[in-house]
């Protein structure tokens, strides 16, 4: 992989003849006390600073078989701080037109609701399908102001293709249907891995750390040992939302633990 194009918001990548772009949709501060211990309880050292500032990136793929998929839409006007996925896109110069295919890792908010702006445009007019695990489609169709695009959901299950290169990839715990993507080109893997990591400077050193909004969170944590541990193995590159930025990276063995080299 070859970054081609960094500015605070994009990081533009070539992998052979295929581009991955990380796009910022801006940021959302989380109370620091839902960082959790196996026990659920708040890491006392971490909650004293009362608030974490989480990344919200969405990615978009270009090349053979992939042009116009974006995944995760990120939070439109969900907060005040998210939705500026639009003014990423001209950054990077991506026609929101241009998209086609969204694939969305869950339906909450922060990864949906950028399917508008946050004046409650429709970003995305050319979209055609919305593809989405069986078990998100209720979560998803429960956000009344969503109910527009019911048409384009194209429901999955773990291990079908998307695209071409591109399969999704089930990594339970986080929320219902919570799924990635594998994307393979001929020079790496990429896991778009959702919302496996919260607070990327703490996880990944201890992925026993949890998220309070973690629906199962002994399943959640099982996930994220295993997608570090196969991501270290394998050298994929993980792509995430709340990774900070650029969003992209590899994950390394440091110890007994796991370390994370930012794109
Ligand atoms: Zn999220």
């Amino acid at each position: 992989m070859i970054v081609t194009f960094r500015t605070d918001n994009v990081l533009g990548c070539t992998a052979g003849a295929w581009r991955v772009w990380s796009l910022s949709d801006g940021y959302v501060e989380m109370p620091a006390d839902l960082l959790r211990d196996p026990q659920n309880k708040p890491v006392p050292q971490v909650a004293q600073a009362g608030a974490l500032r989480l990344s919200v990136n969405c990615f978009a793929l270009g090349g053979p078989g992939v042009d116009g998929i974006l995944i995760d839409s990120g939070g439109g006007g969900w907060a005040s701080t998210t939705g500026r996925l639009e003014q990423t896109l001209a950054e990077a110069s991506i026609d929101p037109a241009s998209i086609t295919l969204l694939a969305l890792t869950h339906a909450h908010q922060d990864h949906v609701y950028g399917l508008l702006t946050p004046d409650g445009r429709v970003l995305f007019p050319n979209l055609k399908a919305i593809v989405i695990a069986e078990e998100a489609v209720k979560g998803f169709l429960a956000e009344t102001n969503l109910s527009r695009f019911q048409s384009l959901l194209k429901p999955v299950r773990n291990g079908d293709q998307v695209a071409e290169r591109l399969r999704a990839v089930a990594l339970p715990g986080h929320a219902p249907g919570h799924i990635g993507y594998t994307f393979d080109t001929t020079d790496d893997r990429f896991l778009f891995f959702g919302d496996i990591v919260h607070v990327p400077v703490l996880q990944f050193g201890n992925p026993a750390l949890s998220w309070g909004y973690d629906d199962d969170q002994a399943v959640a944590r099982a996930t994220r040992q295993k997608a570090f541990r196969d991501a270290a193995e394998a050298g994929t590159l993980v792509a995430g939302a709340h990774l900070g930025r650029p969003g992209v990276g590899r994950v390394v063995h440091d110890g007994g633990a796991y370390g994370y080299e930012p794109a």
